[in-house]
């Protein structure tokens, strides 16, 4: 088992979630020898920084990423799609790396899995302030007329009683549809 620190190479994640170039990356290797090259696997270990996607408070995690590459001889007849090549001795391993820390990182960074986000009004941290409402903060010289919507909201609930005869003819239409198809 090979170990090494490199720094690490810019563009290194994506939009909301990477590693900052330069920063140290940790890796094992474990070569192996096999009939069509090289068996490259082992574990890389870097800092993701980042922002969390509903309430952009800064993340910061450090991750263990596990990747296995074949590195093939050039004269190989293994597929490129299934391999990566050999050239001379040397062997690419930043894009194996890359590869497999890019495909480890979620689409969707968050602080926290239930992170509530912000408040849609003021932009409060929500998980800063479990208890945040918005509620009570109608102005004065509107609460004469929000007294007026609620009177007004009550006068139609009362309505549908005085619709009522209108819903039983329509039940009464319903049934008449409905034997008009039996006799045909
Ligand atoms: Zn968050
Ligand atoms: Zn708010």
């Amino acid at each position: 088992m090979l170990t090494l620190s490199v720094p690490a190479p810019a563009d290194l994640g994506t939009e909301v979630l990477g590693v900052l170039e330069g920063s140290t990356l940790e890796l094992q290797v474990r070569l192996e020898a096999v009939v069509e090259g090289v068996l490259a696997s082992g574990v890389v270990q870097a800092r993701l920084v980042g922002e969390c996607v509903r309430c952009l408070e800064p993340i910061e995690q450090d991750v263990s990423v596990e990747f296995q590459e074949l590195y093939a001889y050039p004269d190989s007849d293994v597929e490129d799609d299934e391999a990566s090549r050999l050239e001379g001795d040397l062997l690419d391993l930043e894009s194996t790396v890359r590869d497999a820390v890019i495909l480890s990182l979620p689409f969707q960074p968050l602080c926290r899995v239930d992170c509530p986000g912000l408040c849609v009004r003021c932009g409060v941290r929500l998980a800063d302030e479990p208890e945040h409402r918005h509620e009570a903060e109608i102005d004065p010289r509107w609460s004469a007329l929000a007294r007026f919507v609620a009177e007004e909201g009550s006068t139609e609930v009362d309505a549908p009683d005085e619709l009522s005869p209108d819903e039983n003819s329509t039940d009464d239409r319903d049934e008449g549809a409905g034997s008009s198809g039996d006799r045909t």
